[in-house]
C-alpha cells in the first residue's frame, strides 16, 4: 500500500497544527507510525484515505457511527434540511424532537440540555452537581476519560494515557485539589471517602472504554448508587460512549441502575458535533435560564446534528435487534481471536461488552482497572496495529482505546478482519519465540 498523500499532508499539517492533528490520538505516534492516514470518505464499514486505500474501520469516529458511515437513513434526513440553513442562534423543532426521544429512552433523564461536545456535557454536569449540593469536591476514577475540562483531566484515560501521562499541564492547584481519584472498582475506598469528605458528585464511565475496555461488575455500580444515595452525593453516569451503544437506553438500562445525571454525546449526533447532559427535573431546573447554573453555546442543539442524531436513534429504536446482532458479531470475531492467540502463543486478555472490545496484549486473566491495563505490552500492540493497517484494517491506534463495531460490519468484513489478524498474531508469536 502507498501512503504518499497522507504523509505529505501530515508533513504540511505539522507546520500548521500542533502535532499535525486536531485530537492527539489521531497522530499514530504511540504505534510508531510515520504518519496517520488522512481520510477522504467513508461508506458502511469502510473508509478510504487520500491515497485511495480502502480499509475496514473499527474506529467508527470513536463511537458515533453505530450505523456505519453514511447510513442512508441519516443522510436522507440530513439532506432534507441542510439547504435550509445551518444554525440560527434561535430554537428549532429538531432540538425538541431529539430531546423528546432522549427523554423517552434514557431512564434517568427527565430533562436534557444539548451541547456541542461530550466535554461540554461532562463539564456542565459537574458544575450542576456542585451547585445542587453546595459542595466543591468531585470524585472520578483513574483511567476514566470525561473530556478535557480542567476538573476532569486528572488521572485521565484516552489520549493522555496513550501519550504516557495522565494529568495535563496548565491546571491550577485549586482545581487539582478538588478532584479526588480512586481506582476503578474499589468500592471500599469509595465508601470510606464519601463518608469522610463532602463530595458533590461521583462521575463514572459505567463501562470504562478509555483505558482499553473494562468489563464493569454490576455490583460496583450498584454500590456506587447505594453509597451516593446515602451520602447525598450526585451520581453522574458519563454515557458519552455507552449511551445508545450498550443498549438503547445505555448502560443504565443494561445494568438497571439509575444515576442522578447522565452525559451523552457521540451516537446522539449521528456523526455530527453534539453532546447532552440530563437527569432529574429538580436538578436540571437549576440550569440557566431557569436557574443560575450557566451553560450556553452558539451551536448547542445545532439543527443538522439534532436531525442526524434523531435519525440515528429512531433507527435504533425501530430495529431493537441491532444490539443482539452487534453482540453476536463481536462474539464471533472475538471467539476466533482467542483461537488465534492460542494457535500462535500470544498472551492476550480480551475484554468486551456489546459492540465494544479491547484486545489487551497482556499475560493476565482479566484486566479490571488502570493498573492492569498499564501492564499491556504496547510493542505487541504496535505490531498488531501496523499489520492491520498495512493490510486494510483500521483499529484504534492505541492499546488504551476500544474497537467499535457498527451494523455495517457483516460476516464478510469480520472474516477479512480475522484473516489479517492471523497475520498479526503470527508475527507477534514469531517475535516472542525469538
Ligand atoms: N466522556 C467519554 C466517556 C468520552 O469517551 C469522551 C470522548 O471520547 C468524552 C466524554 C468527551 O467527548 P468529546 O470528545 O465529544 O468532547
Amino acid at each position: 500500500m502507498v501512503f504518499k498523500n497522507s504523509i505529505d499532508l501530515y508533513k504540511k499539517a505539522l507546520n500548521l497544527i500542533p502535532g499535525g492533528v486536531n485530537s492527539p490520538v489521531r497522530a499514530f505516534k504511540s504505534v510508531n507510525r510515520e504518519a496517520p492516514i488522512f481520510v477522504k470518505k467513508g461508506q458502511g464499514a469502510r473508509i478510504y484515505d487520500e491515497d485511495d486505500n480502502e480499509y475496514i474501520d473499527y474506529i467508527c469516529s470513536w463511537g458515533p457511527l453505530i450505523l456505519g458511515h453514511n447510513h442512508p437513513k441519516v443522510i436522507e434526513e440530513v439532506k432534507k434540511i441542510i439547504e435550509n440553513g445551518s444554525s440560527y442562534g434561535l430554537p428549532t423543532k429538531y432540538e425538541v424532537d431529539l430531546a423528546e426521544l432522549i427523554v423517552e429512552i434514557v431512564p434517568s433523564i427527565e430533562k436534557v440540555r444539548l451541547t456541542t461536545s461530550g466535554t461540554e456535557a461532562t463539564m456542565s454536569a459537574v458544575r450542576l452537581a456542585r451547585a445542587y449540593t453546595g459542595r466543591n469536591k468531585i470524585l472520578k476514577f483513574e483511567g476514566c476519560y470525561h473530556g478535557h475540562s480542567d476538573a476532569l483531566l486528572v488521572k485521565s484515560g484516552s489520549g493522555l494515557l496513550t501519550e504516557g501521562y495522565q494529568d495535563s499541564n496548565g491546571i491550577t492547584d485549586g482545581v487539582l485539589k478538588d478532584t479526588l481519584t480512586l481506582g476503578f472498582g474499589d468500592l471500599e475506598k469509595v465508601e470510606n471517602l464519601l463518608r469522610n469528605e463532602e463530595v458533590a458528585c461521583v462521575i463514572v464511565e459505567p463501562i470504562p472504554a478509555n483505558m482499553g475496555l473494562i468489563e464493569t461488575h454490576k455490583e460496583f455500580l450498584q454500590g456506587l448508587r447505594r453509597i451516593t444515595e446515602e451520602t447525598k452525593t450526585i451520581l453522574i453516569f458519563d454515557e458519552v460512549i455507552s449511551g445508545f451503544r450498550l443498549a438503547l437506553g445505555g448502560a443504565q438500562e443494561f445494568f438497571g441502575i439509575t444515576p442522578d445525571l447522565t452525559t451523552l454525546g457521540k451516537i446522539i449526533g449521528g456523526g455530527y458535533p453534539v453532546g447532552a447532559f440530563g437527569g432529574k427535573r429538580e436538578i436540571m431546573d437549576l440550569v440557566a435560564p431557569v436557574g443560575r447554573v450557566y451553560h450556553a453555546g452558539t451551536l448547542s442543539g445545532n439543527p443538522i446534528a439534532s436531525k442526524a442524531g434523531f435519525a440515528t436513534i429512531s433507527y435504533l429504536k425501530e430495529n431493537p435487534n441491532i444490539y443482539k446482532e452487534l453482540a453476536e458479531n463481536t462474539n464471533y470475531l472475538l471467539d476466533n481471536v482467542e483461537k488465534l492467540a492460542e494457535k500462535y502463543g500470544v498472551d492476550v486478555c480480551i475484554n468486551s461488552m456489546g459492540s465494544l472490545f479491547t484486545i489487551f496484549f497482556v499475560d493476565l486473566e482479566k484486566v479490571e482497572n488502570l493498573e492492569d491495563s498499564l501492564k499491556a505490552n504496547t510493542e505487541n500492540f504496535s505490531i498488531y496495529f501496523n499489520t492491520m493497517l498495512d493490510n486494510g484494517i483500521v483499529v484504534p491506534p492505541s492499546q488504551f482505546e476500544a474497537h467499535f463495531l457498527s451494523i455495517a460490519h457483516t460476516k464478510k468484513e469480520l472474516d477479512k478482519t480475522l484473516e489479517v489478524m492471523e497475520m498479526a498474531f503470527k508475527k507477534i508469536g514469531k517475535k516472542n519465540a525469538k
